[in-house]
């Protein structure tokens, strides 16, 4: 049925337009990111305790009609959660989404990526930190980089497209690649987006030990390439550069250099049916209880409604970095 969005859609009370929801299909990942989940951490959530996949079509329904036009599934890793592209396939055809993407470390993604196309997937962001085996090891808990690579191949074969790499920039860790990774990506019309380390969990705490200003990392990068400001579209929170003479782009994304919360479209479903509106906050609305319920559609609107109401105006990863318990992996990255 043709549904048309409610007309006064969601505006929180800084007056942004929330118009991006990610959705986490799970808090578990088959890598364990040094910045981002502990090592045998066991505290996930129970599956009885996700959000089923009705549940998810229900809430992201509820939220199109309300005017959201974007969608990103994320997690933990949503390709260790079955049957993936069965989600993607609902969600894609409902009325009013324009814009259905993927969050993923791309370990599984060389037997997913048709599957996801086919089902309305247009994009993938891909986490990538690394070109070296060991060092990719060592970041991700014993990853191989063989099958991120593949994965990637197999995004580019099934016509994702952009391919974003996502890279976590640490000073003394993976400093010395990024001028690699430009080339990596130029090579192959990848987008590559560098991201400051977020003081999420003790493990992004730890992390932001090794944080590198991305101010500095810009300036080095434009005595190398000639970087030429750029708009992308759906760019989000990113501060683009096109690299003169390719297809490439570069988006810094500086959460503690320079915050861009007062542009934030956007909250977050985790995989407990729990919405989340800030990263670096706890403001959060539980949908799972009224889901659970046998809330109606109003309810569950006006649910979301309330949630909005609450959104803060900007999380305080720098002046309160011991703020936010969460690991990242919880909330949906
Ligand atoms: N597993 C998928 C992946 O790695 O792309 C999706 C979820 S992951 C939590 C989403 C993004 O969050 C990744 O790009 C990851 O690098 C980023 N991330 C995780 N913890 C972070 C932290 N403490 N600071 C900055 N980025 C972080
Ligand atoms: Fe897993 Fe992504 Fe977190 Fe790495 S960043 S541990 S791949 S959820």
């Amino acid at each position: 049925m043709q549904q048309t969005p409610n007309s006064t859609g969601l505006v929180d009370p800084f007056q942004r337009r929330i118009d991006y929801v990610r959705v986490s299909v799970t808090d578990r990942c088959d890598l364990r990111c040094n910045y981002c989940m502990p090592k045998g951490f066991d505290g996930f959530h129970e599956p009885e305790e996700w959000l089923s996949f009705d549940e998810i079509a229900r809430v992201v329904a509820a939220f199109t009609r309300l005017g959201v036009q974007r969608i990103r599934l994320t997690g933990g890793e949503p390709l260790v959660r079955r049957n993936l592209p069965d989600l993607a396939a609902r969600l894609s055809a409902l009325a009013g989404l324009q814009d259905l993407s993927l969050s993923t470390n791309a370990v599984r993604l060389d037997k997913y990526a048709e599957a996801l196309k086919r089902a309305g997937i247009g994009r993938v962001n891909v986490s990538l930190d690394s070109l070296r085996a060991d060092r990719f090891a060592q970041i991700t808990g014993g990853g191989k980089l063989h099958k991120v690579l593949r994965g990637l191949e197999a995004a580019h074969a099934a016509g994702l497209s952009p391919v974003k790499i996502n890279m976590v920039a640490m000073g003394g860790v993976n400093d010395d690649e990024i001028e690699d990774m430009v080339a990596f990506c130029a090579e192959r019309d990848f987008t590559l987006r560098l991201i400051e380390t977020m003081p999420m969990g003790d493990t992004g705490r730890q992390a932001s030990g090794q944080y590198l200003d991305l101010q500095t990392v810009r300036q080095r990068l434009a005595r190398r390439f000639e970087l030429i400001p750029d708009l992308l579209p759906g760019g989000g929170p990113a501060r683009y550069y096109r690299l003169a003479g390719s297809n490439t782009s570069i988006g810094f994304i500086t959460p503690i250099s320079q915050h861009f919360c007062e542009t934030c479209n956007r909250v977050r479903l985790a995989a407990d049916g729990t919405l989340y509106l800030c990263l670096g906050q706890d403001h959060s609305y539980p949908l799972r209880p009224l889901l659970r319920a046998g809330a109606d559609d109003a309810e569950l609107e006006a649910a979301i409604r309330a949630a909005i109401a609450i959104k803060p105006e900007r999380h305080e990863f720098r002046e309160r970095p011991e703020k936010v318990i969460r690991f990242m992996s919880m909330t949906g990255g």
